[in-house]
């Protein structure tokens, strides 16, 4: 059997997990290269292919135009991964299903230009089937080779669901809380490493959040503890989340 036919995709995003792959320079991400063919990758490559075993989907789903893209993506794809946060949940993107008239506010008079014209910024799984997902903003890579190593040898590959402070634990980071500060790491999904608190810088669960996590919990805890308004609260933990929450 010949290697995996490979394809990498993008919607609404910077384009920030694509960077992130073309800068990879691991040795486990270049031993990986020898068991894939990438065949489509707009950003490295400009060849196309009929048949895809795996598609690589980034950005998320924000115009009903790009419907009719992600089936044909679909289509002809064998797995379908979605990677970086912005396709898998929504991601940053998300935080304008919760403002009115950003457009005008960013583009002034020129709000009303049709290629502006987009809906609530959602999951790609929104439109199409998803079978796994890469989560992170940007996406993280090892989770990243982890998942495609696990499909090439023909495994489930796991996604933490435990909390990032167990990983800070684990690394006996100093938490953000003892320094005066504050962090949602209490909910958030791990399978990072922790790396933001390990740099003095509070985790913004840019993975997502844990299953069932207790977010009025988190804002009691960051009121109390980091002594944020409810306000600046609500919106820490609505960052990288907010098109997981109820109020979406
Ligand atoms: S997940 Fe983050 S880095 Fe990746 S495309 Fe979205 S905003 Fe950019
Ligand atoms: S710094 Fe954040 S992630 Fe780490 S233990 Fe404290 S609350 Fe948890
Ligand atoms: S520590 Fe938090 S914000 Fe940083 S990479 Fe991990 S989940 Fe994302």
């Amino acid at each position: 059997m010949g290697k995996p036919k490979v394809g990498f995709f993008d919607f609404a995003s910077c384009e920030g997990c694509q960077i992130e792959l073309t800068n990879y320079g691991d040795a486990a991400f270049l031993e990986l290269l020898n068991h894939i063919d990438i065949v489509e990758f707009r950003e490295a490559m400009s060849e196309k292919a009929d048949q895809l075993d795996i598609a690589f989907i980034e950005g998320s789903f924000t115009r009903e135009a790009d419907r009719a893209r992600l089936e044909e993506i679909r289509n002809r794809s064998g797995v379908v991964i979605s990677y970086g946060a912005c396709a898998s949940t929504g991601g940053i993107n998300a935080l304008k299903n919760h403002q009115d008239d950003y457009t005008k506010c960013v583009y002034g008079e020129d709000a009303n230009m049709p290629h502006l014209n987009s809906q609530k910024a959602m999951p790609i799984s929104e439109a199409i089937k998803v079978d796994f997902q890469v989560l992170g903003c940007p996406m993280d890579r090892t989770e990243f080779v982890n998942i495609v190593s696990h499909l090439l040898h023909g495994k489930e590959p796991v996604v933490p669901n435990h909390p990032v402070c167990v990983e800070c634990k684990r690394n006996e980071t100093v938490c953000r809380f003892d320094d005066g500060d504050h962090c949602v790491g209490q909910v958030a999904r791990a399978g990072c490493g922790a790396p933001c608190p390990a740099d003095g810088i509070p985790c913004e669960a840019c993975r997502g959040f844990v299953d069932d996590a207790n977010e009025e919990a988190l804002k009691k805890v960051l009121v109390d503890r980091g002594g944020l308004s409810m306000a600046r609260a609500e919106s820490k933990t609505r960052m990288f989340t907010a098109n997981l929450r109820s109020d979406r």
